[in-house]
């Protein structure tokens, strides 16, 4: 943690500084928190909070109050939730923030939004597309009309992928017009509207007066209604490419959810080109990385959803570069390209949602877990993090879990039947000396042992079904028997010589 000085330092300087700080780190979040003796400052990076600073309660209100005046809200109430924004130039870099404050039971909190989008501006191939999802994608922009959704929850990055392609789109023949709310971005030659509900300027209001303006190219900042989702698929289908986000899962819950929003099969079966799903990561610190071997587990995960035998994955270490071994984000997708008989399955009031399922997930299809395992096996994240952020199937998963558990089993049958060659002398071809086989077998009977009391401990912990069927090789049930007989001993001397 930061200690800020206080004492000597003017407020607005210390603003300054930690704004800085933020935006040098890449944090996406910078949250004031009053506590019951303290104000709390922490930062969100990649994805995750972390304590920045704590300052001393005293110098809590000239916090709050010098980060909204420079949000331009009102300093002197402090009961109501109010809404902020701050802009200005940070290390040559222009920022944008958004900036909220809400009245808790230790004082107010504010949350600084620190937005972010040079990485749009950077092209669609630095988002972490795969080759063949990249392509794909290249192939739903040359299309020019229809409908492309980018899905995902808040935080999944999808407005930075949003704006690059209406960035890879953006030639001076066309005329893309946006609503948004609120605008997140300013790009150049493009006009952007601005949804303001309380003065009746809904996506759907705001989207009819666009169809007017001749446009090529309609970005839809979300849709979250009924009345948008039919605007939209309309707009699609008279000839405009239309792009926009959706809150979902994954490319069969989308489908799912826009004929729930009551849009018609027949329509948005001619409009929909694509859906790009994706999801966030924490990326592995190349620093310090290391190699361990997979679990078998993992190697069957990787079998199953791959085809692949990957005998060795990363792990995070941590050092003085990294967060506990992740650095930054990469993202993981699955990017859907609409097919005729995906299409007609759509158009068709009778589809069972298992036949949609396994249309959208032909094998042209990357599924977000496959996408994510792919970027483990080439090192980017690791497989706890996709276990984190990608729904694995439960099905699948039990039947792996039930494969393994099955190995483990085989592999210590074999075990037992290794050693039990050993001490069959009578099949034996072996020519050894009888001092020789005695030695053999004392180590067989030492191994074995060595083995039972491993297993053993096993047992204890409660995992007792792998272990089916072992018996102990030596009489160590009597030895059992008499260390505890030792010990009860032990204690009854013991209570004695308390008395
Ligand atoms: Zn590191």
């Amino acid at each position: 943690m930061i200690e800020y000085d206080f004492v000597n330092t003017p407020i607005v300087d210390i603003v300054n500084r930690i704004i800085i700080f933020a935006s040098q780190h890449k944090a996406s979040d910078i949250h004031f928190d009053p506590r019951e003796d303290c104000m709390m400052i922490r930062m969100r990076m990649d994805g995750r909070l972390k304590d920045h600073s704590k300052v001393p309660k005293m110098y809590e209100k000239n916090l709050t109050t010098r980060v909204k005046l420079i949000s331009k809200m009102n300093i002197t109430e402090t009961r109501i939730p109010q809404d902020g924004a701050i802009k200005g130039v940070v290390d040559g870099k222009e920022l944008d923030m958004r900036v909220s404050a809400l009245p808790t039971n230790e004082g107010e909190k504010i949350v600084v939004r620190l937005l972010d989008y040079s990485q749009s501006l950077e092209g669609i191939e630095t988002l972490g597309f795969s080759p063949k999802n990249l392509k794909k994608i290249e192939r739903l922009l040359d299309i020019p009309n229809g409908i492309i959704l980018v899905t995902g929850a808040t935080g999944s990055g999808k407005s930075t992928t949003t704006y690059s392609m209406l960035s890879a789109i953006n030639t001076e023949d066309r005329n893309i017009i946006t609503v948004e709310d609120p605008v997140e971005m300013n790009i150049e030659g493009i006009n952007q509207v601005y949804v303001n509900a309380e003065i009746g300027l809904t996506f759907a209001s705001a989207l009819r007066s666009i169809l007017r303006q001749d446009p090529d190219v309609i970005l839809i900042g979300e849709i979250r209604d009924s009345e948008t989702a039919q605007i939209a698929v309309r707009a699609a289908i008279t000839g405009h490419l239309v792009l926009s986000t959706i809150h979902t899962n994954n490319a069969l819950s989308t489908i799912e959810r826009l004929l729930d929003m009551d849009v018609e099969r027949y329509l948005l079966s001619t409009a929909l080109n694509g859906i790009i799903s994706q999801k966030l990561a924490r990326t592995l610190c190349p620093d310090c990385k290391r190699l361990r071997p997979t679990t078998s587990y993992e190697k069957q995960i990787f079998e199953k959803m791959l085809g692949q035998d990957v005998k060795e994955v990363y792990e995070p270490v941590g050092c003085d570069k990294c967060n506990r071994g992740f650095r930054g984000r990469i993202a993981l997708h699955e990017v859907l390209f609409l097919t005729d008989r995906l299409r007609e399955l759509i158009n068709d009031e009778e589809t069972e949602k298992e036949e949609l399922r396994k249309a959208v997930y032909d094998e042209d299809t990357t599924t977000l877990l496959q996408d994510a395992l792919q970027k483990v096996v080439e090192g980017y994240t690791t497989f706890k993090e996709v276990y984190r952020v990608v729904d694995i199937d439960f099905d699948l998963e039990k039947s792996i879990r039930k494969e393994v558990r099955e190995q483990e089993k085989l592999k210590n049958k074999n075990e037992k039947l290794e050693i039990i060659d050993l001490y069959d002398t009578t099949n034996s071809n072996m020519k050894i000396s009888n001092k020789e086989l005695s030695k053999i077998k004392e180590k067989a009977k030492e191994e074995a042992e060595k083995k039972y009391i491993k297993k053993k401990k096993f047992v204890d912990n409660d995992i007792i079904d792998i272990f089916e069927g072992t018996t102990p090789p030596t009489n160590n049930k009597d030895e059992a028997k008499q260390s505890k007989e030792k010990k009860e001993t032990k204690k009854e001397t013991k209570k004695e010589d308390k008395k």
